[in-house]
């Protein structure tokens, strides 16, 4: 009989929720913009818990959220205002919980799920969206570290002769260069610079794609720098794992793709071996079907118990 968990994928700007089964099929999904407090990101768990609960039964719960994540559960930097909040302890819900840093759900999903990946035993995959993250699949394994922040690639630090700094405090890693956020801010930047006067309001990530459809010249600079230091980044991945293939999702990655991708593979030219570079095959349920195995697993280890 197949099993059925509560699953949440919480990101910068999005809140997703659904069950799951065994199989990775996803229903009751909801889907909403929020920028929210933590502790409303709490109640909103909790709600939507004990909805689903009617629906699921004997479920356990997997929450992937963008941010760093340690295997107590606690979330040090992550979306939604989370700074050094104990996330697993704050939830009193009457079911095991699960949280994991969302692409690392991402990773288990694409591991586990898609077809091209399937033969391949390493592979890393990166998420670009309002913050840069990373999931790393060694022998078909996810590979959490020490205190289960493996990963984190947006953190490595790219040119610290860059006057950017990231959420962390960190001075040119790769999240404060190339993130959603670091664009955005760019973008905003060059507006009030007195650029791209057909705006009446600042100019944000969303306007990009318009931009870039255009052949603007300096919106066509911005992708490409952006997908230069992606590309250093993926380039220390590769010295450091090995991987098969690095697998890509998030905003800037998605949306981007026919303009960012050649910026990234002219870094990974000088690469000898070369390496494939690909999107995310399950889309934006992504997080949400990682989430549904993290909490599987979670099954598993609690069964042998
Ligand atoms: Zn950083």
């Amino acid at each position: 009989m197949s099993t059925h968990n509560i699953v949440f994928d919480i990101g910068g700007m999005r809140f997703r929720s659904g069950i799951v089964d065994d199989e990775g099929r996803l229903t009751n999904q909801v889907a909403f913009e929020s920028h929210t407090l933590p502790k409303e990101i709490v109640e909103h768990i909790t709600r939507i818990v004990e909805s689903n609960a009617l629906i699921a039964r004997d479920p356990i719960v997997g929450i992937a959220i963008g941010g760093m994540v340690e295997t107590n559960g606690g979330v040090t930097s992550g979306a939604m205002n989370m700074f050094e909040f104990p996330l697993l302890e704050r939830l009193q819900l009457r079911y095991p919980v699960v949280v994991l840093n969302d692409a690392k759900a991402a990773a288990l999903a694409e591991s586990r799920f898609n077809p091209n990946l399937r033969e391949k035993s390493s592979f890393v995959l990166m998420t670009v969206s309002a913050g840069i993250g990373g999931g790393v699949v060694i022998n078909g394994e996810l590979y959490e570290g020490h205190t289960g922040v493996a990963g984190e690639v947006g953190h490595m630090i790219i040119d610290r002769g860059q006057n950017a700094y990231c959420r962390l405090g960190h001075r040119g890693c790769l999240d404060a260069l190339a993130s959603g956020r670091a664009v955005n801010n760019r973008l905003k930047q060059f507006w009030r610079e007195g650029h791209w006067t057909q705006f009446e309001r600042e100019v944000e990530l969303r306007d990009l794609p318009q931009l870039l459809a255009q052949c603007d010249g300096m919106a066509h600079r911005l992708v490409e720098e952006a997908g230069k230091w992606i590309g250093a980044g993926v380039m220390h991945i590769i010295r450091v794992v090995d991987p098969c293939e690095i697998v890509f999702k998030g905003y800037l990655m998605t949306e981007l793709w026919q303009y960012i991708h050649p910026s990234i593979a002219s870094v990974l030219a000088s690469y000898e071996r070369g390496i494939p570079l690909s999107l995310s095959s399950l889309g934006e349920n992504v997080g949400l079907i990682g989430a549904g195995i993290a909490a599987e697993r979670l099954r598993e280890s609690l069964a042998k118990v």
